[in-house]
């Protein structure tokens, strides 16, 4: 199995990359943006406490998100591995993560942080707003305060995964196929 965290700020392009990466290694895709998405269209009982956090930008309560999380991974362990994109956001969302992984005689393998500095983020995110249907997308406030939430309560993540000699920054700006070619030379360094 092979387990990856596509880690990086709102925008940072992770869906795109997450979608060339399952296509190449055959790994499952699991984005807890998507899932809250699909809840939500679905007027679930989940799908409405999300949406109460998610149309602020803030994040989700981490009982939610890794209940959530949890049910993903477990109807799919005959999967040839993961790719965790939005997920983990928080220090606790990271150690929940292992211990379940641990449960299963798995672990995370690595961490690829894409990065891209805030203007060109809050740009990315704009545009998308223009096609994605995603109320987030659209007010720059809330856009703003995602990718505060992201410095504070996310990025101390790379950190945690760094000490364990699992993290590697990939440079996110460039075309889509420039920034896929960086993050696979990154996968197959690691690959065992
Ligand atoms: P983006 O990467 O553009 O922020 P996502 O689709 O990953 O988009 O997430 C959309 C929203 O869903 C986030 O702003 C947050 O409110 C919520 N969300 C997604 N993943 C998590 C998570 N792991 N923990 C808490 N909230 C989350």
């Amino acid at each position: 199995m092979l387990n990856l965290i596509l880690f990086g700020p709102p925008g940072s392009g992770k869906g795109t990359q997450a979608a060339k990466l399952v296509d190449k290694y055959k790994l499952l895709h699991i984005s807890t943006g998507d899932l809250f998405r699909y809840e939500i269209g679905h007027k679930t009982e989940l799908g409405m406490k999300a949406q109460q956090y998610i149309s602020k930008g803030e994040l989700v309560p981490d009982e939610i998100t890794i209940g959530m999380l949890k049910n993903k991974v477990e109807a799919n362990l005959d999967a040839n591995g993961f790719i965790f994109d939005g997920f983990p956001r928080t220090i606790a969302q990271a150690k929940a993560l292992e211990d379940y992984l641990h449960s299963r005689s798995l672990e995370v393998d690595a961490l690829l942080a894409l990065h891209v500095h805030d203007e060109e983020i809050v740009k990315r995110i704009l545009k998308r707003g223009e096609t994605s249907g995603r109320p987030d997308d659209l007010d720059e406030s809330i856009i703003r305060n995602r990718i505060e939430v992201y410095k504070s309560e996310t990025s101390p993540i790379y950190d945690y995964f760094d000490k364990k000699g699992k993290a590697y920054k990939v440079d996110g700006i460039g075309t889509i196929d420039e920034i896929f070619d960086r993050l696979c030379k990154q996968i197959d360094s690691i690959h065992i």
